[in-house]
Protein backbone atom coordinates (compact mmCIF):
# COMPACT_ATOMS: atom_id res chain seq x y z
CA UNK A 1 0.00 0.00 0.00
CA UNK A 2 1.55 3.01 -0.75
CA UNK A 3 1.62 6.34 1.69
CA UNK A 4 -0.76 9.60 1.25
CA UNK A 5 2.04 11.57 1.75
CA UNK A 6 -0.32 14.97 2.19
CA UNK A 7 -2.90 12.38 4.65
CA UNK A 8 -0.06 10.97 6.55
CA UNK A 9 1.30 14.39 7.78
CA UNK A 10 -1.08 15.82 9.97
CA UNK A 11 -4.16 14.05 9.66
CA UNK A 12 -3.19 10.59 9.79
CA UNK A 13 -4.44 7.27 12.00
CA UNK A 14 -1.47 6.29 14.48
CA UNK A 15 -1.90 3.20 16.10
CA UNK A 16 0.44 2.91 19.30
CA UNK A 17 1.31 -0.78 20.17
CA UNK A 18 2.41 -0.82 23.98
CA UNK A 19 2.05 2.45 26.25
CA UNK A 20 5.26 2.76 27.86
CA UNK A 21 7.91 5.39 28.09
CA UNK A 22 8.61 5.81 24.03
CA UNK A 23 4.90 5.21 23.32
CA UNK A 24 4.51 8.50 25.22
CA UNK A 25 7.41 10.27 24.19
CA UNK A 26 6.21 9.54 20.59
CA UNK A 27 2.65 10.70 21.36
CA UNK A 28 3.97 14.41 23.44
CA UNK A 29 5.73 14.86 19.82
CA UNK A 30 3.37 14.20 17.87
CA UNK A 31 0.90 16.34 19.60
CA UNK A 32 3.79 19.31 19.81
CA UNK A 33 4.15 19.17 15.82
CA UNK A 34 0.31 19.36 15.28
CA UNK A 35 -0.50 16.10 14.50
CA UNK A 36 -4.45 16.60 14.36
CA UNK A 37 -5.61 12.99 13.18
CA UNK A 38 -6.59 9.86 15.47
CA UNK A 39 -4.14 8.50 17.62
CA UNK A 40 -4.84 5.14 19.53
CA UNK A 41 -2.51 3.79 21.98
CA UNK A 42 -2.85 0.17 22.85
CA UNK A 43 -1.02 -0.81 26.45
CA UNK A 44 -1.22 -4.01 28.03
CA UNK A 45 -0.91 -2.18 31.25
CA UNK A 46 -3.91 -0.15 33.05
CA UNK A 47 -1.32 3.24 33.34
CA UNK A 48 -0.92 5.65 31.42
CA UNK A 49 2.95 5.69 29.79
CA UNK A 50 5.45 6.64 32.59
CA UNK A 51 8.67 6.50 33.15
CA UNK A 52 10.73 3.19 34.46
CA UNK A 53 13.76 4.10 35.86
CA UNK A 54 12.41 5.16 38.98
CA UNK A 55 10.67 1.72 39.41
CA UNK A 56 14.25 0.08 40.69
CA UNK A 57 15.07 2.90 43.28
CA UNK A 58 12.57 5.55 44.94
CA UNK A 59 9.93 3.35 44.23
CA UNK A 60 11.54 0.74 46.62
CA UNK A 61 12.75 3.24 49.01
CA UNK A 62 10.51 6.06 49.97
CA UNK A 63 8.56 5.91 52.73
CA UNK A 64 5.13 6.84 50.84
CA UNK A 65 4.63 5.63 47.21
CA UNK A 66 6.47 8.07 45.18
CA UNK A 67 3.64 10.31 42.27
CA UNK A 68 3.57 7.94 38.97
CA UNK A 69 6.44 9.78 36.40
CA UNK A 70 3.29 10.20 33.82
CA UNK A 71 5.09 11.52 30.53
CA UNK A 72 1.55 12.76 29.08
CA UNK A 73 0.64 15.82 30.84
CA UNK A 74 -2.84 14.60 29.68
CA UNK A 75 -4.69 11.76 27.21
CA UNK A 76 -6.80 14.83 25.32
CA UNK A 77 -6.97 13.61 22.00
CA UNK A 78 -5.76 9.94 22.31
CA UNK A 79 -8.40 6.96 22.23
CA UNK A 80 -6.11 5.15 24.67
CA UNK A 81 -6.92 1.27 24.73
CA UNK A 82 -5.59 0.29 28.83
CA UNK A 83 -5.39 -3.21 29.66
CA UNK A 84 -5.74 -4.98 26.42
CA UNK A 85 -3.08 -7.10 24.21
CA UNK A 86 -2.46 -6.57 20.45
CA UNK A 87 -2.39 -10.23 19.28
CA UNK A 88 -2.14 -9.69 15.22
CA UNK A 89 -1.35 -7.47 12.50
CA UNK A 90 -3.04 -7.56 9.00
CA UNK A 91 -0.60 -5.37 6.62
CA UNK A 92 -2.61 -5.90 3.59
CA UNK A 93 -5.84 -4.73 5.37
CA UNK A 94 -3.65 -1.94 7.59
CA UNK A 95 -5.88 -3.23 10.82
CA UNK A 96 -4.33 -4.36 14.21
CA UNK A 97 -5.96 -7.37 16.15
CA UNK A 98 -6.83 -7.22 20.07
CA UNK A 99 -7.26 -10.26 22.28
CA UNK A 100 -10.59 -8.54 22.91
CA UNK A 101 -11.47 -9.38 19.50
CA UNK A 102 -12.09 -6.04 18.39
CA UNK A 103 -9.72 -4.45 15.63
CA UNK A 104 -8.25 -1.45 14.72
CA UNK A 105 -7.43 0.36 10.99
CA UNK A 106 -4.17 2.30 10.86
CA UNK A 107 -2.30 4.44 7.97
CA UNK A 108 0.93 4.50 10.56
CA UNK A 109 1.47 1.49 12.64
CA UNK A 110 4.30 2.01 15.87
CA UNK A 111 5.47 -0.81 17.59
CA UNK A 112 6.76 0.41 20.99
CA UNK A 113 6.17 -2.64 22.54
CA UNK A 114 9.50 -3.20 25.21
CA UNK A 115 10.97 -5.90 25.96
CA UNK A 116 10.12 -9.38 28.33
CA UNK A 117 11.55 -10.31 31.27
CA UNK A 118 13.87 -13.52 30.93
CA UNK A 119 12.19 -15.77 33.68
CA UNK A 120 13.15 -18.98 35.54
CA UNK A 121 11.34 -22.01 34.24
CA UNK A 122 11.70 -22.74 37.93
CA UNK A 123 9.20 -20.68 39.57
CA UNK A 124 6.00 -22.16 39.25
CA UNK A 125 3.86 -21.70 42.16
CA UNK A 126 5.98 -19.13 43.91
CA UNK A 127 4.63 -16.42 41.73
CA UNK A 128 4.09 -14.19 44.84
CA UNK A 129 7.71 -14.54 46.12
CA UNK A 130 9.53 -14.83 42.88
CA UNK A 131 9.11 -11.53 41.23
CA UNK A 132 10.26 -9.70 38.03
CA UNK A 133 10.45 -5.76 38.02
CA UNK A 134 10.07 -4.43 35.00
CA UNK A 135 6.33 -3.05 35.49
CA UNK A 136 4.50 -0.20 38.13
CA UNK A 137 2.28 -3.35 39.09
CA UNK A 138 5.38 -5.48 39.76
CA UNK A 139 7.51 -2.33 41.60
CA UNK A 140 4.24 -2.00 43.96
CA UNK A 141 4.54 -6.23 45.09
CA UNK A 142 7.98 -5.88 45.00
CA UNK A 143 7.38 -2.34 47.63
CA UNK A 144 5.12 -4.24 49.81
CA UNK A 145 7.23 -6.91 50.24
CA UNK A 146 9.82 -5.35 51.04
CA UNK A 147 7.87 -2.84 53.34
CA UNK A 148 6.92 -5.60 55.36
CA UNK A 149 10.46 -6.52 56.05
CA UNK A 150 12.15 -3.59 56.74
CA UNK A 151 15.36 -3.80 59.00
CA UNK A 152 15.13 -8.17 59.32
CA UNK A 153 13.83 -9.31 55.75
CA UNK A 154 15.83 -10.69 53.04
CA UNK A 155 15.99 -10.70 49.12
CA UNK A 156 17.63 -13.06 46.47
CA UNK A 157 18.50 -11.22 43.54
CA UNK A 158 18.80 -13.50 40.27
CA UNK A 159 21.55 -11.69 38.02
CA UNK A 160 23.61 -8.41 38.97
CA UNK A 161 22.77 -6.53 35.79
CA UNK A 162 21.48 -2.85 36.50
CA UNK A 163 18.45 -3.66 37.77
CA UNK A 164 19.52 -6.16 40.11
CA UNK A 165 21.99 -3.91 41.87
CA UNK A 166 20.12 -1.35 41.63
CA UNK A 167 17.53 -3.37 43.67
CA UNK A 168 20.33 -4.90 46.05
CA UNK A 169 20.96 -1.11 47.00
CA UNK A 170 17.79 -0.25 47.35
CA UNK A 171 16.99 -3.15 50.03
CA UNK A 172 20.50 -2.60 51.88
CA UNK A 173 18.94 0.79 52.23
CA UNK A 174 16.22 -0.83 53.50
CA UNK A 175 17.90 -2.92 56.09
CA UNK A 176 17.35 -6.17 53.93
CA UNK A 177 20.07 -9.32 53.48
CA UNK A 178 20.42 -9.00 50.40
CA UNK A 179 22.46 -11.84 48.13
CA UNK A 180 23.36 -11.49 44.64
CA UNK A 181 23.52 -14.55 42.21
CA UNK A 182 25.65 -14.24 39.12
CA UNK A 183 26.71 -16.61 36.71
CA UNK A 184 29.27 -14.68 35.03
CA UNK A 185 32.18 -13.91 37.41
CA UNK A 186 31.44 -10.11 37.68
CA UNK A 187 28.75 -8.20 37.56
CA UNK A 188 27.74 -5.90 34.97
CA UNK A 189 30.15 -7.57 32.69
CA UNK A 190 28.75 -7.27 29.42
CA UNK A 191 28.09 -3.27 29.99
CA UNK A 192 31.25 -2.34 31.52
CA UNK A 193 35.42 -2.66 31.70
CA UNK A 194 36.62 -5.65 33.99
CA UNK A 195 38.81 -3.55 36.13
CA UNK A 196 34.97 -1.08 36.96
CA UNK A 197 32.61 -4.47 37.26
CA UNK A 198 35.27 -5.53 39.76
CA UNK A 199 35.39 -2.48 41.66
CA UNK A 200 31.28 -2.23 41.86
CA UNK A 201 31.88 -6.04 42.81
CA UNK A 202 33.65 -4.95 45.93
CA UNK A 203 31.41 -1.98 46.81
CA UNK A 204 28.28 -3.73 47.03
CA UNK A 205 30.19 -6.35 49.26
CA UNK A 206 31.19 -3.36 51.64
CA UNK A 207 27.63 -1.99 51.25
CA UNK A 208 26.81 -5.47 53.35
CA UNK A 209 25.66 -7.48 50.00
CA UNK A 210 26.95 -11.22 49.83
CA UNK A 211 27.77 -12.10 46.06
CA UNK A 212 27.60 -15.40 44.79
CA UNK A 213 29.59 -15.24 41.15
CA UNK A 214 30.12 -17.24 38.16
CA UNK A 215 27.12 -19.64 39.65
CA UNK A 216 23.31 -19.85 38.07
CA UNK A 217 20.40 -21.00 40.11
CA UNK A 218 19.76 -24.47 39.87
CA UNK A 219 16.57 -25.07 41.53
CA UNK A 220 13.94 -23.01 44.08
CA UNK A 221 11.77 -24.60 46.44
CA UNK A 222 9.25 -22.63 48.56
CA UNK A 223 10.59 -22.56 52.51
CA UNK A 224 7.65 -20.98 54.50
CA UNK A 225 6.75 -18.20 53.62
CA UNK A 226 9.82 -17.71 51.39
CA UNK A 227 12.05 -19.42 49.27
CA UNK A 228 15.06 -21.72 49.92
CA UNK A 229 17.86 -21.33 46.40
CA UNK A 230 20.07 -24.45 45.48
CA UNK A 231 23.01 -22.97 43.55
CA UNK A 232 25.32 -24.64 40.62
CA UNK A 233 28.55 -24.34 43.27
CA UNK A 234 26.36 -26.62 45.53
CA UNK A 235 24.97 -23.43 47.87
CA UNK A 236 21.88 -22.93 49.51
CA UNK A 237 20.09 -19.84 50.30
CA UNK A 238 17.15 -18.70 51.84
CA UNK A 239 15.28 -15.59 50.97
CA UNK A 240 12.00 -14.27 51.76
CA UNK A 241 12.06 -12.70 48.02
CA UNK A 242 13.50 -13.38 45.01
CA UNK A 243 14.05 -10.75 42.25
CA UNK A 244 14.85 -11.80 38.84
CA UNK A 245 17.06 -9.19 37.00
CA UNK A 246 18.52 -11.51 33.70
CA UNK A 247 17.98 -8.81 31.78
CA UNK A 248 15.10 -9.00 29.13
CA UNK A 249 14.05 -10.27 25.19
CA UNK A 250 12.63 -7.87 22.04
CA UNK A 251 9.27 -8.04 22.17
CA UNK A 252 9.17 -8.76 18.23
CA UNK A 253 6.53 -11.60 18.00
CA UNK A 254 3.86 -9.34 15.95
CA UNK A 255 6.34 -8.48 14.10
CA UNK A 256 7.76 -11.57 13.17
CA UNK A 257 4.06 -12.72 12.45
CA UNK A 258 4.13 -10.24 10.13
CA UNK A 259 6.86 -10.98 7.95
CA UNK A 260 8.74 -7.69 9.08
CA UNK A 261 12.80 -7.80 9.12
CA UNK A 262 14.35 -8.91 12.41
CA UNK A 263 17.65 -9.24 14.01
CA UNK A 264 17.22 -9.27 17.53
CA UNK A 265 14.61 -7.16 17.47
CA UNK A 266 12.59 -5.00 14.34
CA UNK A 267 15.33 -3.69 12.16
CA UNK A 268 14.66 -0.29 11.11
CA UNK A 269 15.92 2.96 9.56
CA UNK A 270 17.55 5.78 11.52
CA UNK A 271 13.99 7.51 11.71
CA UNK A 272 12.35 4.06 13.40
CA UNK A 273 10.83 3.43 9.69
CA UNK A 274 10.68 -0.98 9.61
CA UNK A 275 10.52 -3.12 6.31
CA UNK A 276 7.26 -1.80 5.71
CA UNK A 277 7.10 1.89 4.91
CA UNK A 278 4.03 2.30 6.99
CA UNK A 279 5.28 0.65 10.23
CA UNK A 280 7.46 2.25 12.63
CA UNK A 281 9.50 0.35 15.70
CA UNK A 282 10.77 2.84 18.78
CA UNK A 283 12.16 2.09 22.16
CA UNK A 284 13.88 -0.94 23.41
CA UNK A 285 12.57 -3.40 20.92
CA UNK A 286 14.12 -1.23 17.74
CA UNK A 287 17.57 -1.95 15.95
CA UNK A 288 17.75 1.04 14.86
CA UNK A 289 20.61 1.34 11.58
CA UNK A 290 22.25 4.71 11.26
CA UNK A 291 25.38 6.45 10.71
CA UNK A 292 28.18 4.15 12.00
CA UNK A 293 26.23 1.48 12.57
CA UNK A 294 24.65 0.74 9.28
CA UNK A 295 24.65 -3.05 8.25
CA UNK A 296 24.10 -4.86 11.91
CA UNK A 297 21.96 -1.75 13.27
CA UNK A 298 21.89 -1.35 17.45
CA UNK A 299 19.65 -1.91 19.93
CA UNK A 300 19.77 -0.03 22.76
CA UNK A 301 17.67 -0.28 25.97
CA UNK A 302 18.00 3.15 27.57
CA UNK A 303 15.63 5.88 28.86
CA UNK A 304 17.74 8.19 26.09
CA UNK A 305 16.73 5.76 23.26
CA UNK A 306 13.48 5.75 24.33
CA UNK A 307 13.35 9.34 23.94
CA UNK A 308 15.89 9.38 20.99
CA UNK A 309 14.24 6.82 18.50
CA UNK A 310 10.39 8.83 19.57
CA UNK A 311 11.69 11.67 18.62
CA UNK A 312 13.26 10.91 15.19
CA UNK A 313 9.88 8.41 14.14
CA UNK A 314 7.11 11.49 15.27
CA UNK A 315 9.08 13.69 13.06
CA UNK A 316 9.89 11.36 9.65
CA UNK A 317 5.59 10.51 10.53
CA UNK A 318 4.63 14.04 10.17
CA UNK A 319 7.36 14.72 7.52
CA UNK A 320 9.18 17.11 9.56
CA UNK A 321 12.50 18.02 9.67
CA UNK A 322 14.71 14.77 11.38
CA UNK A 323 16.36 15.85 14.77
CA UNK A 324 20.08 15.77 15.03
CA UNK A 325 21.42 11.96 15.18
CA UNK A 326 21.82 10.85 18.96
CA UNK A 327 24.73 11.24 20.38
CA UNK A 328 27.17 8.38 21.62
CA UNK A 329 24.51 6.06 23.53
CA UNK A 330 24.18 7.11 27.26
CA UNK A 331 22.89 5.51 30.58
CA UNK A 332 22.88 6.11 33.86
CA UNK A 333 21.83 4.03 36.98
CA UNK A 334 21.62 4.99 40.67
CA UNK A 335 23.49 2.04 43.02
CA UNK A 336 25.86 2.40 45.96
CA UNK A 337 24.38 5.87 47.04
CA UNK A 338 25.68 7.31 44.07
CA UNK A 339 24.41 8.49 40.48
CA UNK A 340 26.63 6.58 38.02
CA UNK A 341 26.70 7.65 34.33
CA UNK A 342 28.21 6.11 31.04
CA UNK A 343 28.70 7.31 27.84
CA UNK A 344 29.76 5.07 25.05
CA UNK A 345 30.20 1.07 24.48
CA UNK A 346 33.05 -0.93 26.11
CA UNK A 347 35.83 -2.58 23.89
CA UNK A 348 38.04 -5.05 24.23
CA UNK A 349 41.70 -5.05 24.69
CA UNK A 350 40.71 -1.27 25.80
CA UNK A 351 43.06 0.67 28.76
CA UNK A 352 41.43 2.04 31.46
CA UNK A 353 42.21 5.88 32.66
CA UNK A 354 40.77 7.20 35.93
CA UNK A 355 40.97 10.40 37.37
CA UNK A 356 40.68 8.82 41.15
CA UNK A 357 41.06 6.10 43.04
CA UNK A 358 38.01 6.23 44.94
CA UNK A 359 34.96 5.62 43.76
CA UNK A 360 32.90 9.19 44.69
CA UNK A 361 31.55 12.44 43.20
CA UNK A 362 33.87 13.61 40.78
CA UNK A 363 35.32 10.09 39.43
CA UNK A 364 35.46 9.61 36.11
CA UNK A 365 37.36 6.62 33.87
CA UNK A 366 37.94 6.27 30.12
CA UNK A 367 38.31 3.45 28.49
CA UNK A 368 40.58 4.00 25.22
CA UNK A 369 42.06 1.78 22.38
CA UNK A 370 44.39 3.40 20.02
CA UNK A 371 43.69 6.93 21.50
CA UNK A 372 40.08 6.67 20.77
CA UNK A 373 37.70 7.59 23.84
CA UNK A 374 35.15 4.25 23.76
CA UNK A 375 33.37 4.73 26.74
CA UNK A 376 33.26 6.35 29.77
CA UNK A 377 31.59 6.33 32.89
CA UNK A 378 31.22 9.55 35.81
CA UNK A 379 29.74 9.89 39.28
CA UNK A 380 28.74 12.88 39.25
CA UNK A 381 31.55 14.51 37.48
CA UNK A 382 30.46 17.28 35.41
CA UNK A 383 33.59 18.70 34.17
CA UNK A 384 34.42 14.95 32.76
CA UNK A 385 31.79 14.39 31.17
CA UNK A 386 31.51 17.09 29.40
CA UNK A 387 34.95 16.45 28.48
CA UNK A 388 33.58 13.07 27.12
CA UNK A 389 30.48 14.31 25.31
CA UNK A 390 33.22 16.84 23.73
CA UNK A 391 35.26 13.87 22.09
CA UNK A 392 31.93 11.83 20.94
CA UNK A 393 30.84 14.89 19.12
CA UNK A 394 34.21 15.04 17.28
CA UNK A 395 36.00 11.88 16.15
CA UNK A 396 36.60 10.36 20.24
CA UNK A 397 40.26 11.46 19.39
CA UNK A 398 41.67 12.14 22.83
CA UNK A 399 45.50 12.43 23.08
CA UNK A 400 47.68 10.80 26.25
CA UNK A 401 48.44 14.31 27.14
CA UNK A 402 44.69 15.86 27.27
CA UNK A 403 44.05 13.05 29.98
CA UNK A 404 46.75 13.65 32.05
CA UNK A 405 46.00 17.13 31.88
CA UNK A 406 42.28 16.20 33.03
CA UNK A 407 43.97 14.57 35.69
CA UNK A 408 43.86 11.02 34.64
CA UNK A 409 45.77 7.91 35.36
CA UNK A 410 46.41 4.62 33.61
CA UNK A 411 45.36 1.71 35.33
C1 LIG B 1 13.18 -1.21 36.63
C2 LIG B 1 13.80 -0.46 35.48
C3 LIG B 1 14.77 0.51 35.75
C4 LIG B 1 15.36 1.20 34.69
N1 LIG B 1 16.32 2.14 34.98
C5 LIG B 1 16.91 2.82 33.96
C6 LIG B 1 17.90 3.81 34.25
O1 LIG B 1 18.25 4.06 35.40
N2 LIG B 1 18.46 4.45 33.20
C7 LIG B 1 18.11 4.23 31.89
O2 LIG B 1 18.66 4.85 30.96
N3 LIG B 1 17.15 3.30 31.60
C8 LIG B 1 16.56 2.60 32.61
N4 LIG B 1 15.59 1.65 32.33
C9 LIG B 1 15.28 1.35 30.89
C10 LIG B 1 14.19 2.22 30.34
O3 LIG B 1 13.15 2.41 31.25
C11 LIG B 1 13.67 1.52 29.08
O4 LIG B 1 14.74 1.50 28.15
C12 LIG B 1 12.46 2.20 28.47
O5 LIG B 1 11.35 2.09 29.33
C13 LIG B 1 12.11 1.58 27.12
O6 LIG B 1 10.93 2.13 26.64
P1 LIG B 1 10.00 1.32 25.62
O7 LIG B 1 8.89 2.21 25.27
O8 LIG B 1 10.82 0.72 24.56
O9 LIG B 1 9.46 0.07 26.46
P2 LIG B 1 8.63 0.04 27.78
O10 LIG B 1 8.71 1.33 28.53
O11 LIG B 1 9.06 -1.20 28.49
O12 LIG B 1 7.11 -0.16 27.30
C14 LIG B 1 6.67 -1.25 26.55
C15 LIG B 1 5.18 -1.42 26.83
O13 LIG B 1 4.58 -2.21 25.80
C16 LIG B 1 3.61 -3.07 26.38
N5 LIG B 1 3.33 -4.12 25.41
C17 LIG B 1 4.20 -5.05 24.91
N6 LIG B 1 3.59 -5.83 23.99
C18 LIG B 1 2.29 -5.41 23.92
C19 LIG B 1 1.17 -5.83 23.16
N7 LIG B 1 1.24 -6.83 22.28
N8 LIG B 1 -0.01 -5.18 23.33
C20 LIG B 1 -0.10 -4.16 24.22
N9 LIG B 1 0.94 -3.71 24.96
C21 LIG B 1 2.13 -4.33 24.82
C22 LIG B 1 4.29 -3.49 27.67
O14 LIG B 1 3.38 -4.02 28.60
C23 LIG B 1 4.87 -2.14 28.15
O15 LIG B 1 3.91 -1.43 28.86
C24 LIG B 1 14.97 0.94 33.35
C25 LIG B 1 14.00 -0.04 33.09
C26 LIG B 1 13.41 -0.73 34.14
C27 LIG B 1 12.38 -1.78 33.86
Amino acid sequence: MSMDAGRIAGTARIVVIGSGHSAGRLIAQLKSLGHSGRIVLIGEEAHPPYERPWLSKSMLTEPVEPALPAILPDLEGVEFRPSRQAVAIDRKAGRVRLEDGSDEAYDILVLATGLAPRRLALCDGLEDRVLCLHKLDEARALRARLGQETGGGSVALVGAGFIGLEVASSARQLGCAVDIIEKAPLPLMRALPEALCRRIAALHEAEGSRLHLGTGVTALAPEGDGVRLSLENGCHISAKTVVLGMGGTPRDALAREAGLDLADGILTDAAGRSSDPQIFAIGDVARRRSGTTEAAGLRLESWRNAEDSAIAAAAAILDAPPPPPPGAPSFWTEQLGQRIQFIGQPVADGELWQSDEAFRPGYGAFLMRDDCLHQAVFVNAPKVMRAAREAFRRDGRIAADTLSALGFRRI
